[in-house]
């Protein structure tokens, strides 16, 4: 486990990445990321960061990503080219999502 951008929430701030000891922080455009490779799970840049971004939680990563999925998967299918095997890995995608929001609302 490594700490984890949420990317909605960042700012581009960087004071996560001037936070970091391990330099693990970088940002790509606007949002910070970090490398999972080199985080020592010292907390520091959950500390300073304002937005409340950055998390450890398992299921508030896994919602972030499978969202991301999801959008990516309905740009490029446009609503006239819709195959069946697409409407079920949305209703798929739509369901976890649903029961990791569950999960975190009742954290
Ligand atoms: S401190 Fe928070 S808002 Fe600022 S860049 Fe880092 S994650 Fe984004
Ligand atoms: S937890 Fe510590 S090492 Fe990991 S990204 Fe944050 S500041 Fe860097």
């Amino acid at each position: 486990m490594s700490a984890y951008i949420l990317e909605k929430l960042c700012l581009g701030c960087q004071r996560c990445v001037r936070a970091c000891p391990q330099n693990s922080i970088h940002m790509v455009g606007h949002t910070a990321h970090v490398n999972p490779e080199q985080c020592i799970e010292c907390e520091e840049c959950v500390e300073v960061c304002m937005q409340g971004a950055i998390t450890f939680r398992e299921a508030e990563q896994n919602l972030q990503r499978l969202e991301k999925e999801l959008d990516e998967l309905r740009s490029r299918w446009p609503a006239h080219s819709v195959k069946p095997e697409m409407v079920n890995q949305q209703e798929e995608l739509e369901e976890e999502i649903a029961d990791l929001r569950k999960r975190l609302e009742n954290n």
